[in-house]
């Protein structure tokens, strides 16, 4: 099955169960919203699959097109199609913005099929278009002196360049004013496609005005303890959470 699929995975920190059994499936071509109280496990979810060792994984497993990549290291997982935007991006100083892509790209790509200059030069060209943004971007160091919008629209150009089979992106709203939010799903939205699958990561619902979701899942104590379509993105953003904890509870 051509899916990022999380079977009941139980995770730990320091001994401390946070994740208690997720189940949840995004089939490549989808784009799905995982919601949540703060404090539910979002984060910890994106981080056990982006391959962070703070974490253990007690049970479960977590597949890309039907291959476990529990045991990968986190530069293979990436190889295998999966790309993770982090809530706090690394600058990397010293290299600047296009030879960090060409870097990124060519650590995805076997020996010997290393990207050509006119194909790098055509797919940043069209990712920077997508994201309204200048070409200059390409020159500065990768995220040194960024503002919030500007790192964020960087995790997504990455995103745009590297074209990976499916992408976590967490909490990307947090921080980014509306002009930015609309650039950043304008990128996701441009990214769409039969052979790209989204798990998109949010608190609220703003940012699901803009990527609209085929499927929404709702995280609470390191469980999916409700999935729906968008609708229920909307149903949240009005209601809160109480009443699923209390549905939950009951
Ligand atoms: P969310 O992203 O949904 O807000 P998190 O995954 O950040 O939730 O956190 C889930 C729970 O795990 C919280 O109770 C948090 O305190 C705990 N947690 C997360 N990371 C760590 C860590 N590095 N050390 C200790 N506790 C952690
Ligand atoms: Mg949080
Ligand atoms: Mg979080």
């Amino acid at each position: 099955m051509n899916a990022l699929e999380i079977r009941n995975l139980h995770a730990s920190i320091g001994g401390e169960p946070i994740l208690r059994g997720v189940n949840l499936i995004v089939p490549r071509g989808e784009v799905h919203a995982l919601m949540g109280p703060n404090g539910s496990g979002k984060s910890t979810l994106s981080k056990v699959i982006a391959g962070d060792p703070t974490y253990e994984v007690t049970e479960g497993d977590v597949l890309v097109d039907g291959e476990s990549i529990l045991e990968l290291e986190p530069d293979e997982r990436a190889r295998k199609g999966l790309y993770l935007a982090f809530q706090y991006p690394v600058e990397v100083p010293g290299v600047s913005m296009a030879n960090f892509l060409r870097l990124a790209l060519n650590a995805r790509r076997a020996e010997g099929d290393e990207v050509g200059v006119m194909e790098f030069y055509n797919k940043v060209q069209r990712a920077v278009k997508e994201l309204n943004w200048d070409e200059n971007i390409l020159e500065r160091y990768l995220n040194e002196g960024f503002s919030g919008g500007e790192k964020k629209r960087s995790e997504v150009l990455q995103m745009l360049v590297l074209e990976p089979k499916y992408a976590l992106l967490d909490e990307t709203d947090s921080g980014l004013d509306v002009d930015a939010l609309k650039v950043v799903s304008q990128g996701v939205n441009a990214a769409r496609g039969p052979e790209f699958g989204a798990l998109v990561i949010t608190h609220y619902q703003r940012l699901l005005n803009y990527i609209v979701p085929d499927k929404v899942h709702v995280m609470y104590k390191g469980q999916i303890i409700r999935e729906g379509p968008k609708e229920l993105a909307v149903e949240l953003d009005q209601r809160g959470y109480d009443w699923i904890r209390e549905e939950v509870a009951a």
